[in-house]
């Protein structure tokens, strides 16, 4: 899979479609900036784990976090999926969205007392614990309530994903898990505390990888400490290794090898006798979706072109906030002879920060012009924002010749609902 073609995006007549639909379509129906997900793509990153996976006893659960649209959801649910939710807020949509609360893992290093009982009173699959505190006030809560949290502990592996360094999470410096040294201490610790069930262990090491072996590494210490636990009469029975399997952004980027991640898993923790849950977010949303945005001005500065767009950091801050690359291609398809020039593609917001692409080798592109940022649909809408007073950006599904609005965007009059003047500046 590189980043174009990819299945739900084409040309066809010249012109960059969703499906059956035209992007040109999509832009002059709900404006722009707008987010668009096909059902296809969605589809086959869910084929790619179930094919990967077929004959696994394994439960994937999508990382809620990556894209917490509703539809989006729906749509993974359909297939299969479980949640990994980060906060209850994740959670009421999992469940509004379709996910039976059997199906739902609650992840999170800042879980607070209310989302620890919104989660029991739900009654959801586990609870994956990130440290002690949190496990003395999930065992009061618990007891509380009257049940039995099933949980499991999230071991920090101390193993370098290799990725960018805000999106590592498995390195003993970073904030995630308890430490692999302190496993043994915190299983005793959670088998002794009332209304604490220990049916699992969880991993996580981060996002957007591309090669296996940090997984492999950080699975096969995990199985060690899993043989260990288990001799020391912990009875596992679960074991959550985490997201972070990466997508390619760049045309060079070589797509994570899914039979190869499958043999890794199936070689570290197969022979465990447990049930294995995966958390897959980026993976299974990224190259869904794309950033519709349309071209404000065409600025010739002295050293630069400058494509300006309506689209901004507010509404995809990936690249201001890890450097991140995304493809970005017209939407009228360009001659096949087309000149590239070099061009700079950014945003209307006042941060030098809000540019999408730095000398960006590019065909002629006009004021007006549709263009798409690809491989948009993870970590896009669901980080978008409003600064600026910008309004937060639409998102549209496409299934086939149809699309719908699945996020509309908020009018000015929305957008101020939620403020109120004190008495003392009241007229
Ligand atoms: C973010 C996150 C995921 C998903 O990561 P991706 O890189 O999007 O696959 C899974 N599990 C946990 C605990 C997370 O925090």
């Amino acid at each position: 899979m590189t980043c174009f073609p990819v299945p739900g995006f084409h040309y066809t007549d010249g012109a960059l479609h969703a499906e059956g639909v035209a992007l040109s379509a999509i832009a002059a129906a709900v404006g722009t900036p707008t987010y668009v997900y096909t059902t296809e793509g969605l589809t086959a990153a869910w084929r790619a784990y179930a094919d990967a996976f077929a004959g696994q006893d394994v439960t994937i659960c999508y990382a809620l976090k990556a894209n917490s649209n509703l539809a989006v959801i729906r749509t993974l649910a359909q297939l299969g999926a479980g949640g990994d939710v980060v906060s209850v807020g994740e959670m009421r949509r999992a469940l509004a969205a379709g996910i039976p609360a059997d199906k739902i893992v609650f992840s999170g290093v800042g879980k607070t007392r209310d989302e620890l009982v919104a989660a029991l009173k739900a009654g959801i699959h586990q609870i994956n614990v990130e440290s002690l505190p949190e496990l003395e006030v999930l065992s009061a809560v618990a007891v509380e309530l009257g049940v039995d949290a099933p949980i499991a502990i999230r071991i920090n592996p101390d193993v370098d994903a290799e990725t960018h360094g805000k999106i590592a999470t498995g390195r003993k410096e970073d904030k995630f898990g308890i430490d692999f040294a302190h496993a043994g201490e915190a299983y005793a610790r959670a088998m002794a505390l009332p209304g604490i069930n220990p049916v699992g262990i969880a991993v996580h090491i981060g996002s957007q990888l591309l090669k296996t072996t940090p997984f492999r590494k950080a699975f096969g210490k995990l199985a060690e400490l899993v043989r260990d636990l288990k001799a020391h009469g912990v009875p596992l029975s679960r074991i959550d290794l985490g997201g972070g399997l990466g997508v390619p952004y760049k045309p060079e980027d070589q797509a994570p090898d899914y039979p190869a991640y499958a043999k890794a898993i199936a070689e570290t923790v197969g022979g465990l006798g447990c049930h294995v849950t995966l958390e897959p977010g980026r993976s299974l949303v990224a190259a869904a979706g794309l950033l519709l945005t349309r071209t404000i001005f065409v600025k010739e500065g002295l050293h630069r072109r400058f494509l300006i767009v309506d689209a901004a950091m507010n509404d995809l801050v990936r690249p201001a906030m890890y450097e991140a690359w995304h493809t970005v291609i017209p939407v009228a398809q360009p001659a096949a002879d087309a000149v590239l020039a070099d061009a700079d593609i950014v945003g209307p917001v006042c941060e030098t920060g809000d540019t999408f692409a730095r000398l960006r080798p590019m065909p002629p592109v006009a004021p007006g012009d549709l263009l798409a940022f690809l491989t948009a649909g993870a970590y896009g809408a669901a980080m978008s924002s409003t600064y600026n007073s910008r309004p937060l950006v639409a998102e549209v599904l496409v299934s086939g010749a149809k699309f719908e609005v699945v996020r509309r965007r908020p009018s000015f009059e929305d957008s101020l609902t939620l403020e109120q003047m004190p008495d003392w500046l009241s007229p």
